[in-house]
């Protein structure tokens, strides 16, 4: 027979136990309750009484210089136009590993293929498919090198017949495709002469071909005559390796930026030399610190 003092303490144990499992079980619900507000972001529903009212602070009108400060912040940075930059790379069509150095670079370069050269072809596809621009350096008399006119196969000399200028034009003209324009390889004598060089022009502009004036001699009237015939064209304000030191070719890399910086637009003239690309290669971040982009020579011609 259970005493009935360990009846009572029997009955009071099972009920400190019911109301400490009630209390865990409503402490439970509560806590998952808050969890689940907090989870989607809601305020504590049981605190949200306890706490203080929104301040109204964005009715309170704010002073103008403030606005005016947080106006200018939206505003868009007015952004200096970038000074244009044609790059060519004369003599191309020696060396596809050239032109894939070349593409390495990632510059808008305006190529141009010597005709008659062994990967002529080849090289003006690779180039167009890279997104770099194709043009003919077209091989023109020069005044004193009487060797390298000998060995330059599509040469245009002085003292041809008009027939020939343009059957020889013709020629050059169907060894390179995908070209835009042309520009003259050596070039001082025949640069000089108005009569043969209206007859190459009028025959570029009947396809609509830009111009450009490699400027091989002082006496170049080349790019005048085009302007005056109304042809797309542009001349070459530096060349960027007449020496093949790394320390000229970069010296003159900056020249042309300053060049650019100065009128906006620059035209620069390269050869696919080891030591240009290296100078290239290293300094890309040349272009950007003169605020200057390359792009193609048909984007600067007028
Ligand atoms: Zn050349």
């Amino acid at each position: 027979m259970p005493r009935p003092d360990s009846h009572t303490s029997s009955f009071k144990k099972t009920r400190l136990i019911l109301s400490i499992s009630f209390l865990f079980i409503v402490l439970c619900s509560v806590i998952g309750l808050e969890y689940i507000h907090w989870k989607r972001g809601n305020k504590s529903f049981l605190f949200y009484r306890l706490e203080t009212p929104p301040i109204q602070e964005d009715i309170v009108a704010l002073d103008q210089p403030i606005l005016d400060s947080l106006t200018s912040l939206e505003e868009p940075t007015r952004v200096q136009p970038k000074n244009k930059v044609a790059l060519l790379v004369d003599d191309m069509g020696y060396s596809l590993k050239t032109l894939r150095e070349l593409t390495a670079l990632n510059l808008s370069l305006t190529i141009a293929i010597l005709p008659y050269s062994p990967w002529a072809k080849e090289t003006a596809q690779m180039a167009q498919q890279n997104n770099m621009e194709v043009i003919l350096h077209l091989p023109l008399e020069s005044l004193n090198d009487f060797n390298a006119n000998a060995a330059t196969e599509g040469l245009i000399h002085s003292g041809m017949s008009e027939k020939d200028v343009l059957e020889v034009l013709e020629a050059n003209l169907t060894q390179v495709p995908f070209i835009q324009g042309v520009n003259n390889h050596m070039g001082s004598k025949i640069t000089a002469e108005r009569e043969t060089m209206s007859l190459i022009l009028a025959r570029l502009k009947k396809d609509n071909l830009y111009f450009i004036d490699s400027v091989t001699s002082g006496s170049s009237i080349a790019f005048k005559l085009a302007r005056e015939m109304s042809i797309a064209s542009a001349y070459r304000h530096v060349f960027l390796d007449s020496e093949t030191e790394e320390e000229y070719i970069l010296k003159q890399l900056i020249q042309l930026l300053r060049q650019a910086q100065s009128t906006g637009m620059a035209v620069g003239i390269c050869h696919p030399y080891a030591s240009t690309l290296k100078v290239l290669s290293e300094n890309l971040e040349l272009f950007a610190e003169y605020n200057c982009e390359v792009v193609f020579a048909s984007q600067i011609v007028k």
